[in-house]
């Protein structure tokens, strides 16, 4: 089973990826997380790649296209599961994901699609504190730290991923709905698109993907 895990950014995708991965053995994979590593390592990639995403724009699709397939090919030799997270974003990363399903002999991928309302993304993704040591997710208004700016689980700072600040928030979503939201009618014409309302609880949105994925699959 593959699955595309797609939403517009605060929708939970990476929470979920996470419950995902454990339930159902998947391999994740998200361009996200790829990208903040290849800056993290100071790669030529990453490098390109920093000033975008600080602005909230996307990566080219060439640029992410080459990262996933750097990703996929190790994972393949030991798996045929995916859980592809925050790939495709535009309509032609899901013509391309399509081509790359097939030449690593992968099954076309369902779709989830996380829908929650804009007004609520913006306050989960302003809200947002990382932190980076163990990886621990906040929000100061729906899941605030104990103490504020420390991390509960590690006692580490707690920081603002760079694109959270309200003005690129802005621009992320404005993004979102001009050039990721169509790449759901090129899923929806291929009769893989399984819509879900993502304004819940963790548990709450997990308990609707698995009812999508046990129904279907
Ligand atoms: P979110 O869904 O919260 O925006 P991600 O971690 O998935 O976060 O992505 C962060 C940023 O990385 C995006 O705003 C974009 O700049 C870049 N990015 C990630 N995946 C892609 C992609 N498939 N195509 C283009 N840019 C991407
Ligand atoms: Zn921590």
């Amino acid at each position: 089973m593959n699955l595309v895990l797609f939403g517009p950014p605060g929708s939970g995708k990476g929470t979920q990826s996470q419950r995902l991965v454990e339930s159902y053995s998947l391999s994740h994979i998200s361009t996200g997380d790829a990208l903040r590593e290849a800056i993290r390592k100071r790669t030529p990639l990453g490098l390109q790649a920093q000033a975008i995403i600080a602005r909230g724009e996307l990566v080219s699709d060439a640029l992410v296209t080459s990262l996933l397939r750097e990703k996929i090919a190790p994972l393949r030799e030991n798996t045929d599961s995916f859980l592809f997270d925050g790939y495709p974003r535009t309509v032609p990363q899901a013509a391309t994901l399509a081509e790359i399903c097939d030449e690593f002999r992968l099954q076309p991928p369902a779709t989830l699609n996380l829908h929650v309302p804009d007004e609520l993304l913006i306050r989960r993704l302003t809200g947002r504190r990382i932190c980076p040591s163990c990886g621990e997710v906040f929000n100061i208004y729906f899941k605030p730290s104990t103490l504020a700016g420390v991390c509960d689980v590690c006692a580490g700072p707690l920081v603002k991923r760079v694109d959270d600040d309200p003005e690129t928030t802005r621009e992320r979503l404005r993004i979102y709905h001009d050039q990721s939201s169509p790449v759901l009618d090129y899923y929806a014409e291929r009769g893989v698109l399984y819509t879900i309302d993502a304004n819940g609880t963790t548990d709450e949105v997990f308990e609707k993907i698995r009812s999508v994925i046990e129904e279907h699959y």
